[in-house]
């Protein structure tokens, strides 16, 4: 490729070590803009991104986790083999070069497909503002242990969901319009009392931040790991059929898809667990 006087005394003055990679780089992005010749203003900007390490880094998605592997103790449960698949799912679509095709100049960060995974609904690892946030829960049930009345469980509720009536050995009550299904009540009970009666994901789509903020349109129900990873597939192949130029998932996915993968990706409910699997809460 042609480069002019000034863009190659620009590159002369790029540290020798990065040079070569400087010029593969600008021709490059050159190419990608439809460029024949590269000029001074395409070497300066590749150079400050260079430089910055942002280009290096992006990998076209970004698969972020929250702290509960290091022993976080709100952990609901574990996310390690989810984020795995999940991890191998991302890196098959080839986001990056599909992004290299579709931008037209650098990628930023902005470009890249989000998800974030929770171990628990405290959510820090932010999953509402990611185009798919996933969030692991632990549904409580009660059990025919005698409750012993400690009120362990109430106590460690941040909801304030459970009920502890006034008769000796009735098992609390919880209101599920509270609930968040972070299972700390479970783990408190020294009777076997309370129990899990099942775990999974929450999933939110289309979350972002910027000029135009939403938090993501939550899927009703609670997923399976195989559901969670077929919709994450569904969300890229979504992604790779409709985002030209760049355009971010969490921009293309309105109410309308989220009525309709509603539809399509029915989550286990509680109240249909509960009345085919356990029978009804007292
Ligand atoms: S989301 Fe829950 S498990 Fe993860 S770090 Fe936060 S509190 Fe801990
Ligand atoms: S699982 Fe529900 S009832 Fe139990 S502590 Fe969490 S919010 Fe409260
Ligand atoms: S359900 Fe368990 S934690 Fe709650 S009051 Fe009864 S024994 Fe205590």
């Amino acid at each position: 490729m042609e480069w002019t006087a000034e863009a190659e005394a620009a590159l002369k003055r790029v540290p020798f070590f990065v040079r070569r990679r400087v010029r593969a780089r600008v021709e490059e992005e050159a190419r990608a803009e439809g460029k024949r010749r590269v000029t001074l203003a395409e070497v300066r900007a590749a150079q400050a991104r260079f430089l910055s390490g942002e280009d290096a880094e992006i990998r076209g998605f970004r698969l972020e986790t929250c702290f509960g592997p290091g022993g976080c103790p709100h952990r609901a449960l574990p996310t390690d083999r989810l984020v795995e698949r999940l991890e191998r799912v991302l890196q098959s679509a080839q986001l990056y070069d599909f992004l290299r095709r579709e931008v037209r100049g650098p990628l930023r960060f902005h470009h890249e497909f989000r998800v974030a995974v929770a171990d628990c609904p405290n959510a820090c690892s932010q999953p509402p503002i990611r185009d798919v946030g996933i969030i692991g829960v632990r549904v409580p049930e009660t059990t025919v242990e005698p409750c012993s009345r400690c009120g362990a469980c109430r106590d460690a509720c941040p909801e304030g969901a459970v009920r502890l009536s006034d008769t000796d050995g009735r098992p609390p009550a919880i209101d599920l319009d509270r609930c968040l299904h972070c299972g700390l009540c479970i783990g408190r009970c020294p009777t076997g009392t309370l129990a899990e009666a099942w775990n999974g994901y929450r999933v939110l789509l289309g979350g972002r931040l910027g000029r135009h903020p939403r938090l993501g349109l939550e899927l009703p129900g609670i997923f399976d790991e195989d559901r969670v990873v077929e919709i994450v597939q569904e969300a890229l192949d979504f992604l790779k059929r409709h985002g030209r130029g760049g355009e971010r998932f969490a921009r293309l996915f309105g109410e309308r898809e989220f009525a309709a993968w509603s539809r399509r990706f029915c989550g286990r409910s509680e109240g249909a667990a509960v009345s085919l699997d356990r029978g009804p809460m007292p």
